[in-house]
């Protein structure tokens, strides 16, 4: 129903842990609330005031677009008063807040891919409007030595042809770190010499302590100007967050594009707020001194409290309104049942033995951490503060503690990548070359794979690709007495070239570059193996998950998305089925007999089916894994501070999260050896479709079943229109070769298949998912 898109975005997670410490107060506990990012003061009267009179004025009409003359012009004298800044009324825009400028922003500016330098720790919503529009956050971790500022080496290192864009948050919101003219020259001269954006969220600028000078970075020389959007407001410096009134100032064909954007999604912004928002930058300055005052009296106070608990550090912020300190010397520690293992791990403990909220490091890319807010009562600062170290040093380091070694490994590239299955022998030659001239013999891996009797050689550098195959293979003999059937080269790091994979049929050989997806490598050699038994030894492969009821076995066959893979772990969960395979069997026809044997020791598991069989998670955390990218606390704190979800069982890594992980999974350690079957003579086909007018279970004809399966045409319940039917030839995407003679051994082979077996078509549109698997097994017999 929704984009994909937002499948990546989540709601703001500082947002969520307020609304989680008001909740709670609102069960009469008396939670002490530090997350939250706005001053406790009230909007000083004189503003309110000016709001009063436009309200009484009838100031309630549309308003020029862009902001009203007024207070364009008090932005124009606070940026020439306080920073010597000249804008003309056409490069400066008014918004609903800082926030929307920013987003105005980047739709203005940012193409697909766009990349955007954000250096971390981060204001949360950076990364997320960067991934609305498309383009890509580059996340830069600064170090705490140099006080969380992006250094100039740290800057170059990212540069490339795509970047953009630099956001640079001064002062900074989580750290309170502010930078130096001379630190700030540094870094913009280099942005601006090379044509980079600098995106200067200001917001925090009066907020700032014991006489730091604040610069504004347009404010750094002509050409630094000339590439810079300024993004302030006066949510923070006038305690106005709620009247939603931000600012940008900057180049006039980026503030003009930022125009149109509003001008087609908000208008203006609120016309009385715009009246109080004039107000408030024009009229007396002075509470601003007083709110600030007041703010490092608590900022002292508390940043002497926590570095004083053992084994925190705490870096002395110059402005804005947090402390974050690094609390991560607690990661392994625990109290009373709950298991401190990371930022979210810790605020959760704090809200529920302290009731205090914080917000975890991980929300701003900085795990170590976690933030405090002290624009709250110098009483609830101290009343917190005592609730903190108190709840701290109940903390001891858990005993038993032993962190799992998931062997985790990051790919690269994380999916298939593009591939020509139809090389000449003449480039075969030549690609088998350049990947031998790239396996140096002190990083070279090589393993000869017993694939239901044919053997496939992997070449490699990639010690990963080595030990995923190596576990997931039975082994074939010895290399001096056989030749294999086949070979795969996977290379990494081949000069010159972008993941690419070729396979030349006669040869049998493929070769794939630069990429360390087993994933890919895992079914090419299981496609490989099917194209030469076919033809060798008679035997079929098919992209299957099986069952095995008591000696009788269940093919689910079908496309993507159908839920093959959930129904074959529901009937593994909920009946006495035993395993054979989730992927893939060969099976050999004999008169009436169609013997499927597994090929793999390993299954090579979607991890995303803990989210609906949580206690996958316990085994996928002990095998080993590709491509988890989400801790635990990334996803959990970004859905809320949850007190329950199915799969936290503690451990560090999210498999619901992490959308394209794999692990390699032994069989045995799903239901023990007796749940799991090596071969099964297959009884009952059951091809999953997906189709909401049509029947629940349909018995089919073997020809039938042949023609339905030839075509391989289906939909999805994802797929784009419920129209668009696509198609998928016998519902293999794995087949090297297509022609038409392999069209005809495959119709032969299943054929064979449909003749032995029954065939049932299964609308999985039609049978809600808890009642699949109890409608598959009936259907067995
Ligand atoms: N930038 C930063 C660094 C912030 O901390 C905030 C508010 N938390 C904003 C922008 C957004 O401010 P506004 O209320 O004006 O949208």
């Amino acid at each position: 129903m929704i984009s994909n898109r937002i499948g990546r975005l989540e709601l703001s997670p500082t947002l969520r842990i307020t609304a989680k410490a008001k909740a709670m107060a609102a069960e009469g506990i008396d939670v002490i609330d530090f997350s939250v990012g706005e001053p406790d003061f009230p909007t000083p009267a004189p503003i309110k005031d000016a709001a009063k009179k436009a309200l009484d004025d009838n100031f309630t009409g549309y308003t020029a677009n862009d902001g009203i003359p007024e207070l364009k012009e008090a932005i124009r004298a606070r940026f020439k008063q306080d920073h010597g800044l000249e804008y003309r009324r056409d490069e400066i825009i008014v918004s609903s807040g800082a926030k929307q400028c920013l987003y105005n922003l980047f739709v203005s500016i940012l193409n697909r891919d766009d990349e955007v330098i954000i250096p971390a720790p981060y204001w949360v919503s950076y990364p997320q409007q960067v991934l609305m529009v498309k383009g890509k956050p580059v996340v830069v971790p600064t170090r705490e030595e140099n006080g969380f500022r992006l250094t100039p080496e740290e800057l170059r290192a990212h540069l490339n042809f795509n970047t953009k864009a630099l956001i640079i948050n001064n002062p900074c919101n989580p750290t309170g770190s502010a930078y130096t003219r001379d630190q700030l020259l540094e870094i913009c001269e280099i942005a601006a010499a090379e044509g980079i954006i600098i995106v200067a969220d200001e917001i925090y600028e009066k907020v700032i302590y014991d006489g730091f000078p604040f610069i504004s970075i347009a404010s750094l020389s002509g050409k630094i100007k000339e590439k810079t959007v300024i993004i302030n407001g006066v949510s923070k410096s006038y305690s106005m967050t709620g009247w939603r009134i931000g600012y940008a100032a900057g180049p006039r064909e980026i503030i003009a594009a930022m125009n149109i954007i509003q001008s087609h999604t908000t208008s203006n912004a609120n016309s009385i707020a715009q009246k109080a928002a004039a107000e408030a930058l024009s009229g007396h300055q002075s509470e601003i001194n007083q709110m600030v005052a007041e703010f490092k009296a608590r900022r002292n106070f508390m940043l002497n409290k926590l570095r004083r608990i053992p084994g925190v550090s705490c870096y002395e912020p110059q402005g804005a309104f947090y402390l974050f300190p690094n609390v991560s010397a607690y990661y392994s520690s625990e109290h009373g049942g709950m298991k401190i293992r990371n930022s979210y791990g810790l605020a959760y403990y704090l809200l529920k033995e302290a009731a205090v909220a914080v917000v975890p490091g991980s929300a701003f890319g900085a795990e170590q951490n976690i933030r405090f807010s002290y624009a709250t009562s110098m009483d609830k600062i101290e009343e917190g503060a005592d609730r903190v170290i108190e709840a701290m040093a109940k903390l001891k380091e858990s005993p038993k503690y032993k962190r799992v070694a998931l062997q985790n490994v990051m790919t690269r590239p994380k999916g298939n990548t593009e591939a020509n299955l139809q090389i000449p022998i003449e480039e075969r030659d030549a690609l088998v070359q350049e990947a031998e001239a790239n396996l140096p013999y002190d990083r070279y891996f090589e393993w000869n794979a017993n694939i239901n009797g044919i053997i496939i050689q992997l070449r490699t550098n990639v010690p990963h690709l080595y030990d995923f195959w190596v576990e997931n293979w039975y082994p074939a003999q010895l290399e001096s007495d056989l030749e294999p059937h086949g070979i795969i080269y996977a290379v990494d790091g081949v000069p010159g070239r972008t993941p690419y994979a070729y396979y030349n049929p006669d040869m049998k050989t493929a070769i794939l570059f630069n990429t360390s997806y087993y994933g890919q490598v895992r079914s090419w050699a299981l496609a490989m193996v099917a194209h030469i038994s076919e033809r060798l030894l008679d035997v079929h492969g098919v992209r299957t998950a099986c069952v095995d009821y008591n000696g009788r076995g269940l093919a689910l066959i079908g496309p993507r998305g159908v839920k093959r893979g959930s129904t074959f772990i529901r009937l593994l969960e909920e009946g006495d089925a035993k395993f054979v395979s989730n992927d893939w069997v060969f099976i050999r026809y004999r008169g009436t007999e169609a013997v499927a044997d597994a090929p793999e020791r390993k299954f090579y598991f979607k991890t995303d089916i803990a989210k609906n069989f949580p206690r996958y998670a316990r085994i996928f955390d002990r095998s080993k894994c590709e491509n988890v990218v989400m801790t635990r606390a990334d996803w959990t704190n970004m859905r809320e501070l949850e007190d329950e979800c199915p799969l936290d069982l503690g451990e560090p890594y999210c498999y619901w999260g992490s959308e394209e992980s794999r692990a390699l999974v032994d069989p045995a350690w799903i239901r023990g050896p007796q749940g799991y079957a090596k071969r099964t003579r297959m009884k009952t086909v059951a091809l999953l479709h997906y189709e909401p007018t049509a029947p629940a279970v349909e018995k089919m004809t073997d020809l039938d079943a042949l023609e339905y399966v030839t075509q391989g045409s289906y939909r999805t319940p994802s797929g784009a229109a419920l129209s668009a039917f696509k198609t998928q030839p016998f519902f293999n995407p794995y087949m090297l070769i297509s022609s038409p003679d392999q069209e005809d051994l495959q119709r032969r082979n299943f054929h064979q298949l449909f003749r032995i077996a029954k065939v049932f078509k299964v609308n999985v549109a039609a049978i809600p998912p808890q009642a699949l698997a109890a409608r598959i097994k009936e259907l067995v017999g």
